[in-house]
């Protein structure tokens, strides 16, 4: 029940209808008896500092901030984390008394992601990220921290790799194509594999070569939606393991639920919520 003390947080983005911010953190918000709500607001380009001051405003619990205003929220909080500081990007507000903070929770969500959800430690294991855009970012930036023993960037735009190899630290560098093949871990992190990026000849386009993949390799793609992207279908095809994005996801949410509420979140309330919301989507869609 919705009551005059009840605490709002919401997400801000452009687009946001197809967020599974609201399902995942409304769970974890009912699952724990807190009086919050989580709700979604498109806010356009130019924005986002609005956004931001509309949190001070409203007093808001706690505000998710993704594309494409993580760089503006970052710019126009009181004080960041050291990992939103040098991201330049922040995905999660947060107070702090009266402080309002930024963090950025995608890399720690990778880590759990990989580390509780799959038992895999990334320390010492050779990395190669396709994609560094703002996810690609900020997963260097966490193997780098969790001391990967290599951070390979792969990204069809010189610079961008370049930016995201230096934050990966001492261990990152910036490769080929071809690195692919010699890492224990390969990262998809190019909206390549989303329904919505489709090939002109009607195909799925893949992120690289996926006969380089090897039955010795984790592949995670970033992508939840489908669950079992075309990398993902062949890699597996090749006996390698293989993880989608949902559970950096759940983990990012997790983060920013202990942020807001101090509390510790029911991450199964979150995963099976977010899982009955992409199966409605594909009923809606009619697939
Ligand atoms: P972004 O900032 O737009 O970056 C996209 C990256 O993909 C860039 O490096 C871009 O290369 C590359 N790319 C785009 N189209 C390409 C193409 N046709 N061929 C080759 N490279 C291409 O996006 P983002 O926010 O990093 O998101 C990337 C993916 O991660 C998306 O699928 C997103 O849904 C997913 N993601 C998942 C989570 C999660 O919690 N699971 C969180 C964040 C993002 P250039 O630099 O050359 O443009």
């Amino acid at each position: 029940m919705v009551s005059g003390a009840t605490r709002l947080a919401a997400v801000v983005g452009d687009p946001i209808r197809h967020s599974l911010s609201p399902a995942i953190l409304n769970a974890a918000f009912e699952a724990a008896g807190l009086d919050w709500l989580y709700v979604a607001f498109q806010v356009p380009e130019g924005e986002g500092r609005a956004a931001v001051d509309a949190v001070r405003t409203l007093g808001l619990g706690g505000l998710s901030v993704t594309m494409p205003h993580k760089a503006v929220a970052a710019a126009a909080c009181d004080e960041l984390t050291g990992v939103a500081k040098a991201l330049g990007a922040a995905n999660c507000l947060y107070w702090q008394g009266t402080t309002l903070c930024g963090d950025n929770t995608d890399g720690a969500g990778f880590l759990d992601a990989l580390r509780l959800d799959e038992g895999i430690d990334p320390a010492g294991a050779r990395c190669v990220i396709v994609g560094a855009g703002g996810a690609g970012r900020a997963v260097a930036h966490a193997l780098g921290e969790a001391d990967a023993g290599r951070v390979v960037i792969v990204n069809r735009s010189p610079r961008p790799a370049e930016h995201a190899a230096r934050l990966a630290g001492p261990a990152g560098v910036v490769g080929a194509p071809h690195d692919v093949a010699g890492a224990d871990i390969v990262v998809n992190a190019t909206p390549l594999g989303m329904g919505t990026v489709v090939a002109t000849d009607g195909s799925k386009p893949l992120p690289l070569d996926v006969d380089l993949l090897t039955s010795a390799q984790v592949i995670v793609d970033l992508i939840y939606d489908p669950a079992t992207t075309p990398l993902l279908a062949a890699a597996h095809g090749r006996g390698a393991r293989t993880v989608n994005g949902l559970g950096m996801l759940i983990h990012q949410a997790a983060h920013a639920f202990r942020r807001w509420t101090s509390e510790e979140p029911a991450l199964e309330a979150m995963s099976a919520a977010a899982l009955r919301q992409l199966a409605r989507r594909t009923a809606d869609s009619g697939y």
